[in-house]
């Protein structure tokens, strides 16, 4: 069986318009892959519809996770499966602190009858927090209340470091933030980046693939991908934006 997430020809409907036309993408541990595209191209789309959003309808196609089929399995299966979403535009839980939040999160995770003890996951954290050089006060903030957008992201980077999952995906995980935020969280995945873990970065922009060097990139276009190649390819359309992909891809109505 072979360690990968492999996304095989999948096509997600919104509201009745199909954005994901038989996507195919292969993501294998210990490998980082950006999904690059203009905005509106489905990019949120597919991890939307990985974490099983009920808006995003799934018409056909497969995702299998170590060989294991994640359509099938409720979104607290596909976590403890070991598949993160980081999203574009996390929620506020007024009243849930951080450290009560992934505490929840790291039980979940466990078997029916395990019990996370209270000394060992404080132990746990702020091991986390300390490699991540985020501040112990942090944690007993509520989530995402009133949060920066760097706070944001270093919440869902701590919440990614307390999981382990086996496959993260971000999406936009470079939005909103400041030159020296976006260096805080481009260093905390780093240290997350391993043999054992499989990262799908989704950016609109070239910058943050300046800090995370990723191993391949693809291109979105049109609820596809188009295109992938190496880190080379996100140099190519910073230089060159998006325009020559559609051209290059347009449907031929689109073309004439
Ligand atoms: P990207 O992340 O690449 O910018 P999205 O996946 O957010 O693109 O959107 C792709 C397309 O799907 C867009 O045309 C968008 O308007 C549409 N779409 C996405 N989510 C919804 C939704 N919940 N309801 C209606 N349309 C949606
Ligand atoms: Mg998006």
């Amino acid at each position: 069986m072979k360690q990968q997430l492999e996304i095989k020809n999948l096509s997600v409907k919104v509201e009745e318009t199909e954005i994901l036309k038989d996507l195919n993408l292969t993501l294998p541990r210990g490998e980082v892959h950006a999904i690059m595209g203009p905005n509106g191209t489905g990019k949120s789309t597919l991890a939307k519809a990985l974490a099983a959003h009920p808006d995003y309808e799934i018409t056909s196609g497969e995702v299998l996770l170590d060989g294991e089929n994640v359509l099938e399995m409720e979104v607290d299966e596909r976590a403890r499966a070991g598949l993160f979403m980081a999203f574009q535009y996390p929620s506020e839980i007024p009243g849930v602190s951080i450290a009560n939040f992934l505490r929840a999160a790291t039980q979940a995770r466990l078997a029916e009858d395990e019990e996370l003890e209270a000394t060992q996951f404080y132990k746990r954290l702020y091991e986390k927090m300390d490699m991540l050089q985020i501040d112990r006060k942090f944690t007993s903030r509520a989530i995402n209340e009133g949060f920066s957008g760097g706070e944001k992201k270093r919440n869902e980077i701590l919440q990614m470091a307390m999981l382990e999952p086996k496959y993260a995906i971000m999406d936009e995980t470079d939005s909103g933030l400041d030159i020296d935020a976006l260096r805080i969280v481009s260093e905390g995945v780093n240290k997350l980046r391993g043999p054992e873990r499989g990262i799908l970065l989704i950016t609109h922009y070239q910058r943050i693939l300046e800090y995370i060097v990723p191993d391949h990139v693809h291109v979105m276009w049109n609820g596809r991908i188009v295109k992938s190649r190496g880190k080379e390819l996100a140099l190519e359309l910073e230089k060159r934006g998006y325009d020559w992909i559609k051209e290059e891809f347009a449907e031929p109505a689109a073309k004439a």
